[in-house]
C-alpha cells in the first residue's frame, strides 16, 4: 500500500445538491468517489490525484432506476448488482445487462457504479459500448445547473471526457425503442470472469423484408475511446445480407479501428478477433431471417471446394464428398441431419480416418495432416485439460496408451465442456469394451463433436 489513509480527506453529503456545492467551493480540490473501485486501485498504488473525497456512495438521487413509456433513467452511482436486479433493465437492454454480468466479480459488482465506468473512461470498460450502441444521453450536473449530452460524444480522447470541473453524472438515460433489435455482445478476455477484455463488441441490428433497416456497433478495447464503429454500420445499413456484405463489414471494421500492443493482447489479434465477431454478428442478423450466409455461399461452390471446405469439422473424406454432393441445403438442421444419416453409414476405415485427424486427450496439438481449421477447434474443445493437474495429465497420458494398445486407434471423446478428470473416467469406463462396442461409442462421440463443429462452423 503506498497511500496512507491519514493524508487524505472523505466528505459524505447527505444529497446530491451539497456535493455539486462542494465540488464547486473549491474547483479541483475535491474528487468524486462512489464505489471507489477504480479509485482504490490508484490509493494502493500512491497514485491518487487528489487528497479530498467527496462520496456519492448511496446519494438518493443517484440511486434508482426510473422507467417511463419512453425510457429508463439511472442514476450515475447504480451499481452493477443494481442493473443486474433491475427486471425492465434485463429485459430491454440485454447489451448494458451482459456488460453489468461480465464487468469483475461479485464483490466488484456491489461497489462499482455505471457512473464511475463512464468517468473513469477506460477504453476496455465494458458497459460503454453497450451505452454506445442504446445512444444513451447523460445528464450532468453542477451549480450552474444541469445540461444533457449524447454519451456518443462524452470520450473526446484517450481518457479525456466532456465533464467540466465540478460537474457530475447524476443519471444516464437510456431510449425504450429496441424491442425489435436483434442484440450482440461479445466480451475476449483471458478469462470469463475477472478479466479486462482484449477486445469487446455491443451491437444492435434490424431487418425489415430482409434488408438491414437500422444497425449499430460499437467495440471496446480497440482504440483510446471506446468506438462507434459507423463506417461499418454505413457499409450494411439497406443491404441485403450476403457472404461477400459479411466479408466487407469485417474489412470496414478492422479498417476503422486503432488497436494498440499492450500486456492484454496485440494490436494484430485484437483486429483478426473483432473482425470475426463483426461477421459473426452480421451472420447472426441474417440467421434472424431465416437466412445462414456460411450455408447459402457453401451451398454454391464447386463439390471439391465445399468437400475441402467442411473437411475440417469432421476429418472423413468419404463424409465431406457425400455432404457436399448432397446440397444445397436450405437450412443447418437439415445440413446436419444429412450429416449424422451418411456418418452413420460409413465404413470403419472412414470413421478411423476421422478420429485420427484429433490430438490425443490431454494433447492439445493437431496432428499434421489435420486441417488448420480442425486443429484450432480442439484446442478449444479441449480446454477442459489446461487446467488439469499433473497427476490427471500422467493418468491421461497413461490411459491413452493402454486404450492405444488395446483399439489400435487414438481414444475419441466429445470433450467440450468437460474436464480433464470426467473425460479420464470415461477412457477408463470404456477401457474394457469389446471392439464392436468401443467403435460404435468413439463413432457417437465423433459425430457429436462433428454437430458441434458445423454448428461453429454456421455461426449458429
Ligand atoms: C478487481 C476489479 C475488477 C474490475 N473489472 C472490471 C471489468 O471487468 N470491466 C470494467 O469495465 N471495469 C472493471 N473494473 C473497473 C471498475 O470497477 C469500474 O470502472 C467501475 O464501474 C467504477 O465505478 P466506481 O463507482 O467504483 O468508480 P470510482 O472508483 O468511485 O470512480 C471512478 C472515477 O469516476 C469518477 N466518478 C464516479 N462517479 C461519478 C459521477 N457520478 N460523476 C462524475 N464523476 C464520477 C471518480 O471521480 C473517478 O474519477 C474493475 C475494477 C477492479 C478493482
Amino acid at each position: 500500500m503506498r497511500s496512507d489513509p491519514a493524508d487524505f480527506e472523505l466528505l459524505a453529503p447527505g444529497n446530491l445538491s451539497s456535493a455539486v456545492s462542494l465540488l464547486a467551493a473549491n474547483p479541483g480540490e475535491w474528487l468524486p468517489i462512489a464505489g471507489g473501485t477504480d479509485l482504490m486501485v490508484l490509493y494502493a498504488a500512491g497514485k491518487l490525484p487528489a487528497r479530498k473525497f467527496v462520496s456519492l456512495w448511496n446519494l438518493p438521487e443517484l440511486r434508482r432506476i426510473e422507467v417511463t413509456d419512453d425510457g429508463i433513467s439511472i442514476g450515475a452511482a447504480c451499481t452493477y448488482t443494481d442493473l443486474r436486479r433491475h427486471e425492465i433493465l434485463q429485459r430491454e437492454f440485454p447489451l448494458l445487462a451482459a456488460a453489468a454480468r461480465w464487468t469483475g466479480g461479485i464483490a466488484n459488482q456491489n461497489r462499482g457504479t455505471l457512473g464511475g465506468n463512464i468517468v473513469n473512461a477506460s477504453p476496455a470498460a465494458d458497459s460503454l459500448p453497450a451505452l454506445l450502441v442504446y445512444e444513451a444521453n447523460l445528464v450532468l450536473v453542477s451549480v450552474r445547473g444541469e445540461r444533457q449530452v449524447p454519451y456518443n460524444d462524452f470520450h473526446t480522447g484517450y481518457k479525456q471526457t466532456l465533464l467540466a470541473p465540478g460537474e457530475l453524472i447524476r443519471e444516464i438515460r437510456l431510449p425504450r425503442q429496441h424491442s425489435r433489435y436483434i442484440s450482440y455482445s461479445r466480451k475476449i478476455g483471458a478469462r470469463n470472469a475477472q478479466a479486462i477484455a482484449k477486445v469487446c463488441v455491443a451491437a444492435l441490428g434490424r431487418l425489415d423484408r430482409g434488408t438491414v433497416s437500422d444497425i449499430r456497433i460499437a467495440a471496446g478495447s480497440v482504440a483510446p475511446v471506446p468506438l462507434r464503429l459507423r463506417e461499418t454500420e454505413k457499409i450494411v445499413r439497406g443491404k441485403r445480407i450476403d457472404a461477400d456484405l459479411v466479408g466487407k463489414a469485417r474489412a470496414t471494421a478492422i479498417s476503422e479501428i486503432r488497436p494498440i500492443d499492450d500486456i492484454r493482447s496485440t494490436a494484430a489479434y485484437r483486429a483478426g478477433v473483432l473482425g470475426n465477431l463483426i461477421a459473426e454478428f452480421v451472420q447472426k442478423l441474417a440467421a434472424a431471417e431465416g437466412v445462414n450466409v456460411a450455408l447459402a455461399r457453401w451451398n454454391s461452390l464447386p463439390p471439391e471446394d465445399a468437400a475441402s471446405e467442411i473437411l475440417a469439422c469432421c476429418g472423413s473424406r468419404t463424409w465431406a464428398r457425400e455432404l457436399a454432393a448432397r446440397r444445397p441445403f436450405p437450412d443447418a438442421p437439415s445440413l446436419i441431419a444429412v450429416s449424422d444419416e451418411i456418418w452413420n453409414h460409413l465404413e470403419a476405415s472412414d470413421w478411423n480416418e476421422a478420429f485420427s485427424r484429433h490430438p490425443r486427450i490431454g494433447e492439445r496439438k493437431a496432428p499434421a495432416a489435420a486441417p488448420a481449421q480442425s486443429a484450432a477447434w480442439s484446442s478449444q474443445e479441449q480446454q477442459g485439460t489446461v487446467a488439469a493437474d499433473e497427476q490427471t495429465r500422467l493418468h491421461l497420458a497413461e490411459a491413452n496408451r493402454e486404450y492405444e494398445r488395446r483399439f489400435g486407434r487414438i481414444f475419441i471423446v466429445c470433450a467440450t465442456g468437460k474436464t480433464a478428470g470426467e473425460m479420464l473416467e470415461i477412457l477408463r469406463r470404456r477401457l474394457p469394451n469389446d471392439e464392436t462396442a468401443e467403435l460404435r461409442e468413439a463413432a457417437e462421440e465423433q459425430r457429436k463433436i462433428t454437430n458441434i463443429r458445423l454448428k461453429k462452423w454456421l455461426a449458429i
